[in-house]
């Protein structure tokens, strides 16, 4: 309706007079042309060239291209994933979950730049399905990554901004793949820690890391039992010198309270400890435990198991996605769709048998 106004409102410049075809002020024929040409320039091939070589603009450009909700980009970008697919696989991928102001972002920092000196290429990406709302500007704030942001090793990413979680979902995970095709070793996830994208993040990483604080209980922290059961290690958080005693009691509840937990299907016992993003200490030990675990996983098959099943999940997400959009994309349907609400409204018909009626269109079309 507003958009139908704004073309109104467009045009209007040159309706003088009521009844009589205005000549459109837009040349169509040369905005389809320029829309073309602008398809045309975004060509996967070259894109991929540029980021296997770890150009951080053309990998940019490339999780630009998979954000886009426009149809004229979907096959471009379906090919960009076919392209580096056979490069990807090769990094950790962590989870970082806590709740805001735990101090993620300067976790992932301290580490990153730790695991830089170590030779390693760090990748930072992020799921927030309200930076929708909030123009993702929870994780969007580069500045509080500041010296991971500014170095040639690093790559941060903040939240795709598409609304649904399942579309927010889809796309870190596609830029997890680019990110390894551009040479990204690990791979932190950071998770704004709103019920469902926790879930969403450990579906997608290999080590799911939870950061808490020594001083509030875990109600105060919003941490539920779920959340505490899906950890591969909680890390009590903000234990600098003065709060190194607090840290350690912490420490003791949650070994006791994991212990109550059934053994993960890794085999992996979660492991508890502390550690200051301001200090560093005991940053190293995190990274330490992280190695443990892939060593034990990868000697297990877990690793390799957990990965083949992440996929195949994948694929089910991505269809449900697929299907949905098609559905409400298709002419047909979105032309009957506003006839089958009034119906609704007007209790003409129930929404059981709109919907069915709506399938078989569908199935016939
Ligand atoms: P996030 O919302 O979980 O990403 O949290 P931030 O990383 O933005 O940190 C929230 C606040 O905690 C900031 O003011 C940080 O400076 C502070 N902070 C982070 N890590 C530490 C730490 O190890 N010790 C102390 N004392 N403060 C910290």
């Amino acid at each position: 309706m507003a958009q139908d106004k704004k073309k109104k409102d467009f045009k209007s410049a040159l309706h003088l007079m009521e009844g009589v075809e205005q000549p459109s002020s837009v040349n169509e024929q040369l905005l389809k042309k320029m829309k073309q040409k602008k398809t045309a320039e975004i060509q996967p091939e070259v894109l991929f060239e540029g980021l296997a070589k770890g150009n951080r603009v053309m990998l940019g450009k490339a999780i630009t291209l998979i954000e886009s909700n426009l149809d004229i980009h979907r096959d471009t970008a379906r090919i960009m994933i076919e392209l580096c697919l056979p490069l990807s696989g090769n990094s950790v991928r962590i989870g970082v979950t806590g709740v805001p102001g735990v101090g993620k972002s300067t976790f992932i920092e301290a580490i990153g730049m730790h695991l830089i000196e170590k030779g390693h290429k760090i990748a930072v990406l992020a799921v927030d399905p309200s930076s929708a709302r909030s123009k993702g500007s929870i994780l969007g704030d580069k500045t509080r990554m500041e010296h991971l942001a500014a170095h040639e090793h690093a790559f941060i990413r903040p939240s795709p901004s598409a609304g649904t979680l399942g579309g927010v979902t889809r796309k870190t995970h596609e830029t997890i793949i680019l990110c390894e095709a551009a040479g990204y070793d690990i791979i932190f996830v950071e998770t704004v820690g709103v019920g469902q994208s926790e879930v969403a993040v450990k579906n997608m990483v290999d080590f799911f890391l939870l950061l808490v604080l020594a001083g509030a209980g875990d109600e105060l922290q919003g941490i539920k039992r779920g959340i505490m059961e899906m950890a591969d290690a909680v890390i009590v958080h903000k234990a600098d010198e003065d709060n190194l005693l607090p840290a350690l009691t912490k420490i003791t509840t949650y070994e006791h309270a994991l212990h109550f937990f059934p053994t993960a299907d890794s085999g992996w016992m979660p492991k508890v400890t502390e550690c200051s993003s301001v200090t560093g200490h005991h940053i190293p030990e995190v990274w330490t435990i992280v190695k443990e675990y892939i060593n034990h996983t990868k000697a297990n098959g877990y690793f390799q198991n957990n990965r083949q099943e992440q996929e195949v999940r994948r694929l089910f997400v991505t269809l449900e996605e697929y299907l949905k959009t098609s559905f409400f994309n298709h002419p047909e349907i979105k032309a009957v769709f506003p006839s089958y609400e009034q119906k609704i409204r007007e209790r003409k018909i129930s929404p059981y048998e709109a919907a069915g009626e709506l399938i078989k269109r569908l199935n016939t079309l």
